[in-house]
């Protein structure tokens, strides 16, 4: 079987994907996103059918997704799948669309609008970049001042694009989150610890094993489901009551700091559903 492999930089995470694609027998073209020019015409892509996209980037990913689409090829994960992931306010609204549980968000355009907004729904609250990862700009507003500043800063700085204000619930979690691996179905997952509320293993938190309950298992199918992913990890935050919330949906799955701990077979697991796509 054909694999084209799409990335940024041969990580961990890319080596072993790679390393475990060819144990399949499968024939792995690698492409650095950073050489690709493609034209945009319905001409085939001259690589194999099945495209593994394991760009770092959100822009070459869903572009490059897209195009090779149009050209006939089956991207793992689709264009469409990338770009709701990619945007929280568009996963917020799948899951929403889909009856998926998640805490209370909303989306506001203006700076005096959004603190109102907050300041109606009461505090704390978490505001996020509706484009960003690893934890970053990820921020709990405990009060009015704080929404005043956080909010100015996001509609006075950045460019257009990024004046969004994004504004969630906060969960009081019991010191960790949830990530849920699916592909197709729920392969495993793990519990991210740590003393700060922000539990981005890029942040700190230490992975650890977690046998995923049924009822977990099934509300992560369900969130792929909803942002139409193949392969995805799922980050479900838990409350103290024990209720399960969705928090995102991560279209691109990182494990390099995670397998040493958890031991699930991500590599395998990625390469086997690959290899198990129809063109
Ligand atoms: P990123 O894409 O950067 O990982 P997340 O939305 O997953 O962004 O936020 C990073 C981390 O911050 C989460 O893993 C979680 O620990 C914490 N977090 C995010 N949103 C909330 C929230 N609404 N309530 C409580 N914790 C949150
Ligand atoms: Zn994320
Ligand atoms: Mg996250």
């Amino acid at each position: 079987k054909k694999i084209d492999l799409i990335y940024t930089r041969l990580r961990t995470e890319e080596r072993m994907i790679l390393d475990a694609l060819r144990k399949r027998e499968c024939e792995v073209q690698l492409h650095q996103d950073s050489d690709l020019v493609l034209s945009l015409d319905a001409e085939r892509w001259s690589g194999g059918n099945v495209v593994l996209m394991r760009s770092m980037s959100l822009t070459r990913s869903r572009y490059v997704a897209a195009i090779l689409e149009v050209k006939g090829a089956r991207v793992v994960n689709s264009s469409q799948a990338i770009t709701t992931c990619g945007d929280k306010i568009l996963t917020n609204l799948a899951l929403a669309a889909h009856g998926v549980p998640m805490p209370w968000s909303f989306a506001g355009f203006e700076e005096e609008a959004c603190v109102a907004e907050i300041e109606r729904r009461g505090y704390p609250v978490v505001t996020k970049p509706a484009v960003g990862s690893w934890g970053r700009m990820v921020a709990r507003i405990e009060g009015r001042s704080a929404a005043e500043g956080l909010m100015q800063m996001r509609f006075e700085t950045g460019s257009a694009q990024d004046h969004v204000g994004l504004v969630q619930q906060y969960i009081d979690k019991p010191g960790y989150d949830l990530r849920v691996y699916v592909m197709g179905r729920a392969v495993g997952g793990i519990r991210r610890r740590s003393e700060h509320w922000v539990t981005n293993t890029a942040r700190g938190a230490v992975p650890e094993r977690y046998e995923v309950p049924e009822s977990h298992a099934k509300l992560a199918e369900r969130a792929a489901a909803a942002v139409g992913a193949d392969i995805a990890a799922v980050d479900l935050l838990e409350t103290r009551e024990g209720e399960i919330l969705v928090n995102e949906v991560n279209h691109c799955v990182e494990f390099a700091r995670s397998i040493e701990s958890t031991r699930i077979p991500l590599p395998e697991l990625i390469a086997e559903y690959t290899a198990g796509v129809h063109p």
